[in-house]
């Protein structure tokens, strides 16, 4: 099929993400992929190869067509690509469940796989809710999270999401009411304000008896703000959870697997939670493959209730393929980087500080920050995502602003000069809509 026919085919049939249907923009037709770069089907901007500044929504950290992940996707389809779940098991998940229980915080003992991020937020969840339900606290079905943040959009997962960015007024009377903290204090060194700590423990205090769970996404809230905050707030959370017998939720869909320096950002706080989700880069951006993990006393409540069993069971729980592909990422981001991983991302973050820096005096950047391997420019407005997204790739570089946001979370294998051609692509990005500012405009991912 000529791209010209697969544009008109994908307008009129495919529905995209947060879009209208037809679609009002023209999706770029990405012929193949390798290492970190993106091959069109016909040139944009003059280029017809985009160095990949967002690892396909922070999930391929390696890259495409990495060797390793490859193999182990060749090898397990010599097998079997898929199983059912129910009643039969396989090596593949087995090696991932108990490998994720060895690599993530001390604590966390048992690991419920399934097919994508949000469906891990409900599992976290419904675990919580089914734990206080078999101890005979079945008041206990509330959650609190603070603002700014993004859990995924099924309902339940919507409903903790960031009240304002999250579409909750559209909902209003379908999602069920939770408790909102306000915004985390901004900056990953700024230090505990003892005044946020304060209103965090007392919101947890008053509401401790309808509480189920607190969820927050630790240390770096991704798709609600791209923000970063001090990981004594996440001690502080423990504490009080601990004190006010709430349980804790740590959704590390984005944050997992290095992106921001610490393996887990809960290890930057040294801090377990009760209930952990993995996703994205879980199995390398290769395929949907997410992970609910939990403690051994909430496993043991909620099986030692009237409902002894958790009753959730995807069809593709368990995947061979994608756990497979798991394992192997596991095993590049472990032991396939010749210096380590967190010198990647210790490079990374210095490219990024380094390249990304001279954009603060930028007209209409607000802000710019740098966490590990997340390099983030907010603007005074929101972006022109059609300008912002042509600049970038005239620069030869693939972005997705959305928002007042124009952001990079790169793969670990991006080397310098790519590196510095991503930053060159991000200033280009926030320069295109600097003019022509589209304010009150909702623009969405
Ligand atoms: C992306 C994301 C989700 C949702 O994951 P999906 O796989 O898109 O359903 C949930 N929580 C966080 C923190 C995320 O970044």
């Amino acid at each position: 099929m000529l791209p010209a026919e697969l544009s008109d085919l994908d307008r009129k049939r495919v529905w995209h993400p947060y879009a209208p249907m037809p679609g009002t923009s023209a999706p770029l037709i990405v012929e193949s992929a390798s290492g970190v770069r993106l091959r069109l089907a016909e040139p944009v901007e003059g280029r017809r190869e985009l160095v990949d500044g967002m690892s396909s929504w922070w999930a391929a950290i390696h890259g495409y067509r990495h060797p390793v992940l490859d193999e182990a996707a060749r090898a397990q389809l010599a097998r079997m690509s898929h199983v059912m779940f129910g009643g039969l098991t396989h090596g593949s998940a087995v090696r991932l469940c108990d490998r994720l229980a060895e690599i993530t915080p001390a604590g966390l003992e048992h690991v419920f796989l399934c097919d994508s991020g949000s469906v891990s937020v409900e599992v976290a969840i419904k675990m919580c809710l089914q734990y206080w339900l078999s101890a005979g606290r079945p008041g206990k079905r509330k959650l609190l999270t603070w603002r700014g943040g993004y859990h995924g959009d099924t309902f339940m997962a919507m409903s903790v999401c960031d009240p304002d960015g999250g579409m909750h007024r559209a909902w209003d009377g379908v999602l069920p009411r939770q408790v909102f903290a306000d915004l985390p204090p901004a900056g990953f060194d700024a230090g505990v304000d003892p005044g946020y700590a304060a209103h965090l423990d007392a919101l947890i205090e008053a509401h401790a008896g309808e509480l189920a769970a607190v969820i927050v996404e630790p240390v770096a809230q991704g798709a609600g703000g791209m923000r970063f905050h001090h990981p004594g707030y996440l001690r502080v959370l423990r504490s009080a959870c601990s004190q006010r017998g709430v349980l804790l939720i740590f959704d590390e869909i984005a944050t997992g697997f290095g992106r921001t320096g610490a393996l887990f950002a809960a290890d930057h706080a040294g801090v377990s939670p009760d209930v952990m989700c993995l996703g994205k880069a879980l199995a390398g951006g290769y395929l949907s493959l997410a992970a609910t993990l939990c403690t051994a006393e909430v496993a043991s409540g909620i099986s030692g209730g009237d409902l002894p069993v958790l009753a959730h069971g995807p069809t593709f729980m368990g995947n061979p393929l994608a756990c497979a592909i798991a394992n192997a990422a596991i095993d590049v981001l472990l032991g396939g980087y010749p210096g380590g991983w967190q010198a990647e991302i210790a490079r990374i973050e210095a490219g990024l500080r380094t390249g990304l820096g001279p954009a603060a005096d930028l007209p209409g950047v607000a802000d710019v920050r740098v966490l590990g391997a997340v390099g983030v420019l907010q603007l005074d407005h929101q972006v022109d995502i059609a300008a912002a997204t042509r600049a970038a790739a005239r620069e030869g570089v693939w972005l997705r602003p959305f928002r007042d946001l124009i952001y990079t979370m790169p793969p670990y294998v991006t080397g310098d000069e790519d590196l510095s051609r991503i930053c060159a692509g991000v200033q280009a990005a926030a320069l295109a809509c600097a003019q022509g500012p589209q304010r009150g405009k909702p623009q969405v991912s």
